[in-house]
């Protein structure tokens, strides 16, 4: 048996809606040539989009920084982040440069509260 495919079931309605899609002058301009395909990149966009969220926020309280990750252990865990004086510290990494570290300061709101604070970001 071949291994390389799995077969997946999908409504008939979704199908339906994809196949009207394909027939579509704007399905052309995207390259799409039939369903598998379409699905195939349709999931990988949303597993993409799911990786970009490994972290999120949960709150910055006094001179901690909590930051939920969801890839330790199997259903993630917490990991603060301690501002001292004009850095950050990782407890979790035992670092002042590291992935939370760094996410930390990708989020917008995040930074702009932590420039509030007086820290510079590194990166
Ligand atoms: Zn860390």
């Amino acid at each position: 048996m071949d291994e390389t495919f799995k077969t997946v079931r999908i409504r008939r309605e979704l199908i339906n809606v994809i196949e009207k899609y394909l027939k579509s002058k704007q399905s052309k301009k995207h390259s799409f040539t039939n369903i598998s395909q379409f699905v195939e990149e349709s999931v990988r966009a949303k597993l993409d989009q799911l990786k970009l969220s490994r972290f999120e926020h949960t709150n910055l309280h006094e001179n901690i920084i909590r930051v939920l990750d969801s890839e330790i252990g199997s259903t993630g865990d917490y990991v603060e982040l301690v501002l001292i004086d004009d850095k950050i510290h990782c407890r979790f990494c035992e670092e002042n440069d590291c992935v939370h570290i760094k996410f930390v300061w990708s989020d917008p709101k995040l930074s702009r509260n932590l420039i509030a604070h007086d820290l510079k970001s590194p990166f």
